[in-house]
C-alpha cells in the first residue's frame, strides 16, 4: 500500500478513537515543542524532532498500532514535564492570571510617572544598601496571586523613597517580608513569598534571597533584594539571581518593567 493509499484508507476508516488519538498526538507534539522553544533548549529540541521522526518512520515501517506510537511519545512528554515543571507552572500561572484579571493600565499615567517611580525606587534601594537595611521588593503587573498579597498588609500608596525606606526600617511592623509594587503604586508589604528549593544556590544566601528567587520561579515578576548582612543589591528574574546590581542594572531592570511589562 502506498503512503497516499494508506492516508485515504485511514481517512475513510477514521473512527472517533483514531481522531482522539490523533489530536492527543498532535497536541503533545506541539506542547513539547513549545516548552522546549520557550526555554531555549536547542539541543533537546533537535533530539525531540529526530526522535519524533524515528518514531514516525518506525510506526510506518512496522505498521505499529497508534497506541504504541503514543506510548513511545509519552516518554518524551513525561520527561519534558518533569524537567521543566517550574517553567510550565510559571506559564500556567501567568496565563490564568492574565485571563482572569484584565486590568487595563492607564498608560498615560505610567508614561508620566514611570521616570519618577524609577528614581524613587533606585534612591530607596541604594540608601538601604548603604545602611545595611534588608529589603525585598517585587515588581508586578497585577500578576501576584491574591494569597500572597493577603499574607501581608495592603498599602495602595504612591511610590516614594521615603515610604519604601520606612516600610523596611528595622523593627517596624512591616519590615519583615516582601513589598509588592504594582505599576505606579506600592500595593502591599510584609508579604510572605514561596522559597526557592534550588539546591545549587551559594551557601551565603539565606531565606530573603531564596524568597526573591522563589517567587520569580513560578510567576513572571522581578524581585529586587537588598542584603541586610552585606548591603549587596541583587535582582532575581526567571529563577535566576544577578548579584551586585549597580545603578545601570537597576535602571535597566526598572525601565524594562515600566516600558515593556506595563505598557508593551
Ligand atoms: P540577608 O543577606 O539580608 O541576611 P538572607 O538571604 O541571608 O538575607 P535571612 O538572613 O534569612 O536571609 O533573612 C531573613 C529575612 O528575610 C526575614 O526577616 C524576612 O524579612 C525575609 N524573609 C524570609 N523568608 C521570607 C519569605 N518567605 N517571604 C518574604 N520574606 C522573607
Ligand atoms: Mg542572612
Amino acid at each position: 500500500m502506498t503512503l497516499i493509499e494508506k492516508v485515504i484508507n485511514l481517512a475513510t476508516n477514521l473512527s472517533v478513537v483514531h481522531l482522539v488519538e490523533f489530536l492527543l498526538f498532535t497536541f503533545s507534539f506541539f506542547f513539547v515543542l513549545n516548552v522546549l522553544r520557550k526555554n531555549n533548549a536547542k539541543l533537546l529540541t533537535i533530539v525531540f524532532v529526530l526522535y519524533s521522526l524515528v518514531v514516525a518512520a518506525l510506526s510506518y515501517m512496522l505498521d505499529l498500532p497508534v497506541y504504541a506510537v503514543i506510548i513511545l511519545f509519552a516518554v518524551f512528554v513525561l520527561a519534558v514535564v518533569m524537567l521543566f515543571a517550574t517553567e510550565i507552572k510559571r506559564d500556567v500561572w501567568t496565563r490564568s492570571i492574565k485571563g482572569s484579571d484584565s486590568k487595563s493600565w492607564d498608560h498615560g499615567a505610567i508614561r508620566e510617572n514611570a521616570k519618577e517611580c524609577i528614581n524613587e525606587i533606585i534612591k530607596a534601594v541604594q540608601s538601604m544598601s548603604k545602611n545595611n537595611v534588608g529589603a525585598i521588593i517585587i515588581l508586578s503587573n497585577s500578576n501576584i496571586p491574591s494569597g500572597i498579597l493577603d499574607s501581608g498588609v495592603q498599602i495602595n500608596s504612591d511610590i516614594s523613597s521615603a515610604l519604601i525606606e520606612s516600610v523596611f526600617f528595622p523593627k517596624t511592623p512591616l519590615h519583615d517580608g516582601a513589598m509588592v509594587i504594582n505599576g505606579t503604586k506600592v500595593q502591599a508589604a510584609g508579604c510572605f513569598l514561596p522559597l526557592s528549593q534550588e539546591i545549587n544556590l551559594p551557601k551565603d544566601l539565606g531565606t530573603r534571597h531564596r524568597a526573591g528567587i522563589g517567587i520569580t520561579e513560578t510567576i513572571n515578576v522581578t524581585a529586587i533584594i537588598v542584603s541586610e548582612e552585606t548591603g549587596v543589591i541583587s535582582i532575581a528574574h526567571g529563577g535566576k539571581l544577578k548579584r551586585y546590581a549597580d545603578t545601570e542594572l537597576l535602571k535597566n531592570t526598572l525601565k524594562s518593567f515600566y516600558w515593556q511589562d506595563m505598557i508593551g
